[in-house]
């Protein structure tokens, strides 16, 4: 078996990030786990959640005012008799007839007979009788019984990820608990001779791990367990033992090590493990050295039910602004995918460009911004940054503005593409 680095395979952005989908899109969650609903926040959903009764349950006013028949009311001003008042928590025991009217308001039932509410604004009471000032037609006002969904239709699909609005759902149709997918346990392994631990002081010539703490947050946000393994010298063997370990997880990242330096080993000792490169680079920046690939599931993993018989890895180039870039662009969607979530595009949203950018043509940038502005109003300009180790310059951007690889120039005022952080 031929051993050490893969021939370079440098795909377009594009190119590489529809790579990266295609594999997602056939990787399953592990498990399944019951959580009460508060729990369940920003979880991916594993069941459907079905209407247990029409919605709404009962045709509703959306209006305080008067329930009316529109045929008496065609003809202004009608003046109709009021025969009741129906609140929201009482039951709708009036049968309207023919020139009558009951007082209404909002989130009750409208009585039968009724087919439009009059909103208060347009009528004027004296004793019993109201007159209505503004003509109607039947249905205003009103959303008829089941319009929302009917009971028993699916309301959220499995792989939905459980935002308020999802929440609103499942609490309406009384569920305190909720099916959810397991985490997929994510393992970091940042590599270098030169990095060392936070709780360890550095030598001059050291720096810190935060490679596998920033990516630890955005494995978090993105749904998944961060499992943290120690620092790996750029070493064959110590690294090949330690990405050995990262395979028990369910997605290996690894950092550092897949740049052109002599120390770079991260795809020799990958390849060790009949590592399949799916490419070793994109053309971005910063992140170029970017690395996908999968292995084969050793012996052990096949004794479990539906195991999977490939484990991904990201060779993530060490510079920390390249680490942060390149999860959210490629390792973000292989999470999800192994959380549970449908595929979803990766969307850049325009803003105003507040300065000129002037760059050099031949990769896609995604450069450290400043989102400001306000309402419809939206601005960016780069923040001033010394490349992609300057995680300062990158702490203080919300965004990252997206530059074609075809633009020299960008002028001002122009909307440009942003990816939001
Ligand atoms: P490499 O990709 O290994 O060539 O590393 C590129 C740059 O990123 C070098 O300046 C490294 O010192 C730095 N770097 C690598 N790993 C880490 C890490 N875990 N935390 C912070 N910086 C790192
Ligand atoms: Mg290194």
């Amino acid at each position: 078996m031929p051993s050490g680095p893969a021939p370079a395979n440098v795909l377009s952005f594009e190119d590489a990030r529809h790579v990266v989908e295609e594999h997602a899109s056939h990787l399953r969650p592990q498990g399944k786990e019951l959580v009460e609903i508060l729990d369940s926040v920003g979880r991916i959903l594993a069941e459907p959640v079905l209407a247990d009764r029409n919605f709404p349950p009962f045709p509703r006013a959306t209006r305080d005012g008067y329930a009316v028949r529109a045929a008496d009311v065609a003809n202004m001003p009608a003046t109709l008799q009021i025969v009741g008042e129906i609140k929201a928590g009482s039951e709708a025991t009036i049968k309207l007839e023919a020139g009558q009217a009951a007082a209404i308001m909002t989130g009750a039932p409208v009585p039968s007979g009724a087919d439009a509410v009059v909103m208060v604004e347009y009528t004027s009471r004296k004793d019993d009788r109201v007159e209505i000032a503004k003509g109607i037609s039947a249905g205003d006002n009103i959303v008829p019984s089941a319009a929302e969904a009917k009971r028993g239709e699916r309301l959220l699909s499995p792989g939905t990820r459980l935002d308020h609005a999802a929440i609103a759902i499942a609490s309406s149709v009384g569920r305190a608990h909720l099916l959810v997918y397991a985490k997929p346990r994510v393992a970091v392994l940042a590599t270098g001779d030169e990095v060392v631990d936070i709780d360890v002081p550095p030598a001059p010539y050291q720096i810190r791990n935060s490679n596998s703490y920033s990516l630890a947050a955005q494995i978090l946000a993105a749904g998944g367990e961060p499992a943290l393994l120690p620092i790996a010298a750029d070493d064959p063997e110590r690294l090949h033992e330690l990405i050995a370990d990262g395979f028990e997880a369910d997605l290996l990242l690894l950092t550092g090590g897949v740049s052109m330096g002599k120390y770079d080993l991260v795809e020799q000792v990958l390849s060790e493990f009949q590592a399949e490169f799916f490419f070793t680079g994109a053309q971005i920046q910063p992140g170029r050295p970017i690395v996908f690939g999968r292995t084969p599931c050793g012996a052990g993993a096949h004794a479990r039910e539906k195991a999977p018989e490939y484990k991904y890895f990201f060779g993530l180039p060490g510079n920390p602004v390249s680490t942060m870039v390149t999860f959210e662009l490629f390792a973000r969607p292989v999470l999800e995918a192994l959380a549970g979530m449908q595929p979803s595009k990766l969307i850049f949203l325009r803003a105003k460009l507040k300065s000129e950018i002037k760059t050099k043509p031949g990769l896609k940038r995604f450069l450290p911004a400043q989102l400001s502005g306000e309402f419809e109003n939206a601005e960016v300009e780069l923040i001033p940054w010394q490349g992609s180790g300057d995680m300062a310059a990158t702490a203080r951007a919300n965004c990252y503005i997206v530059i074609p690889p075809d633009r020299e120039h960008i002028p001002a005022n122009e909307w440009i593409a942003v990816l939001m952080r």
